[in-house]
């Protein structure tokens, strides 16, 4: 059914120490397609129990790891890259199988995905210290950064193999461990990386992935006194909680969480760029991303030009099962994930809002849906709080750059926004008026290996990629050399 050239990327046990391992009591999860329902194969249930293996087998390679040259473990990852490009369509095609996602789609999060560790396998080699002047005679003032240590990822099934490189690129480029728990619902673009890992010569224990329970794996890796480092990537509820699990062993943590990204169409706008990026930004990956534009606000003199053209773009998407040729939407990833779009198009219809397109369950079943537009779309509404997560393009309007930026700002997140002007003092004030991490301006696509991704208020903390990419796996440690 995968038609995999290589089909042992397709693993159903757990990586665990260099060893391919079920659980402890046999038990496994099976794993579905969102497109057809029907079983893919199944993974292992695994519990508190593995983890600590795991973490311990990650402690006892660490010493190794961080004592290799940054070139030796640059040749490694770089290797690992090399894996991931070559079996590019295998991995993709694992991808749709397990996340839905069109094939073209998942081609290129695997590409993207492989350029973090290409990014990372060259950062390894630029880790650099420092030296301060010192106010002392005879003694100098020397800063190093080093490796924290074992450290701990749990990712989300949006983007299955992507979420997973931005943090085992760095953390293994720094010289550290690490254990990861990938999503539930999509394991096997994680197992697939441990395959490729092994086979580019990453050592026994130095990445170990964990499936199973998420509760005891999280909280394991949460209270382990020896893991020192958390990065998760999913919703701000489960954020929250790991951050509390965490605090009784003070670990460093990176949290990408989730974001209400506004996009924002100035009377000035190349309209028809601002369609395209509004297309991108809002129906890759069927709205589950967690930059996609979440609440579109446009200026009264072009509300109904861009709305007219944001419904023909829509018309011309094809949904349907992401394998098949010339598809642009999928399925949504389960049947809650579909509840909660029909909870905010039923919302905002009963204060006042206008179906412009879609606004229903796809005739193809499962969890298909129209790709919808809403029109006189207002604060008042589920939609204007709360992450969607669907393919629901919500137009608000707005009269000037005072009102829409404080309406962009009313939010408790602030992970991506964007906007669309050709004024140069508005583009100023609007880029650092907006309350957030990341500012697209004039496109509706941001993400990439080079910049720093990550947002601000309960968006989470920290930056993944980019050169500020390695310091979350980084301490600093300042050594004073006396008796000179
Ligand atoms: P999403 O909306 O992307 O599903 P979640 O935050 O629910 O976001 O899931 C992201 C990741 O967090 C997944 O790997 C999931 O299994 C994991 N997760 C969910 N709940 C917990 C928990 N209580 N402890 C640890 N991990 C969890």
């Amino acid at each position: 059914m995968l038609n995999l050239k290589d089909p042992t990327l397709l693993r159903q046990q757990c990586y665990i120490n260099g060893e391919w391992r079920d659980a402890d009591d046999g038990d496994t999860i099976t794993v579905t397609n969102p497109a057809t329902g029907q079983a893919i194969g199944t993974v292992p249930q695994m519990g508190a129990a593995e983890t600590r293996r795991a973490i311990e087998a990650a402690n006892v390679a660490w010493p190794a790891w961080r004592k290799k040259t940054a070139k030796e473990r640059s040749a490694i990852l770089r290797k690992w890259n090399d894996l991931m490009l070559e079996n590019a369509d295998d991995l993709a095609r694992l991808m749709t199988a397990e996340q839905g996602k069109p094939l073209t789609e998942a081609k290129g999060e695997i590409v993207y995905a492989a350029s973090f560790i290409e990014w990372f396998a060259e950062e390894a080699k630029r880790v650099a210290g420092d030296t301060l002047p010192s106010p002392w005679p005879d003694r100098r003032i020397v800063v190093t950064r080093e490796p924290i240590g074992v450290c701990a990822a749990i990712t989300p099934w949006n983007f299955p193999s992507a979420m997973i490189t931005r943090k085992a690129g760095p953390a293994l480029a720094a010289g550290c461990p690490m254990v990861l728990k990938p999503a539930e619902l999509t394991p096997f673009s994680a197992l697939a990386l441990a395959a490729l890992a092994e086979r580019a010569g990453v050592p026994a224990g130095v990445f170990s992935v964990v499936t199973g329970h998420s509760r005891a794996i999280g909280g394991e890796l949460t209270s382990n006194p020896t893991v020192r480092k958390l990065s998760f990537t999913g919703s701000t509820g489960v954020g929250k909680l790991l951050m509390e699990q965490c605090a009784s062993t003070i670990k460093k943590l990176s949290l990408e969480l989730g974001g209400n990204a506004p996009f924002i169409v100035f009377d000035d706008a190349d309209l028809d760029a601002a369609v395209e990026g509004a297309m991108a930004s809002k129906y890759r990956n069927a709205g589950q991303t967690c930059v996609c534009a979440n609440r579109i606000y446009v200026q009264d003199g072009v509300y109904d030009a861009f709305a007219a053209k944001l419904v023909a773009a829509v018309a011309k998407l094809k949904v349907g099962d992401g394998m098949e040729p010339g598809v642009t939407q999928g399925p949504l990833i389960e049947e809650k994930a579909v509840a909660k779009v029909e909870q905010h198009i039923a919302d905002a219809l009963s204060k006042g809002a206008r179906l412009l397109a879609g606004g229903q369950r796809h005739p193809l079943g499962q969890s298909f849906f129209q790709p919808t537009v809403l029109a006189d779309v207002t604060s008042d509404m589920l939609v204007a709080g709360e992450e969607t997560f669907g393919p629901l393009a919500p137009l608000f309007r707005f009269k000037d750059d005072e009102e829409v930026l404080a309406l962009a700002n009313d939010t408790e997140f602030g992970l991506a926004s964007y906007f669309y002007s050709r004024d140069i003092g508005r583009i100023w004030r609007v880029a650092e008026g907006l309350e957030s991490g990341m500012v697209g301006v004039n496109t509706g696509l941001i993400s990439n290996e080079i910049a720093p991704f990550g947002g601000v208020k309960q968006s989470g903390l920290g930056r993944e990629g980019s050169k500020y990419g390695m310091d979350d796996y980084l301490v600093i440690k300042y050594i004073c050399m006396g008796g000179i």
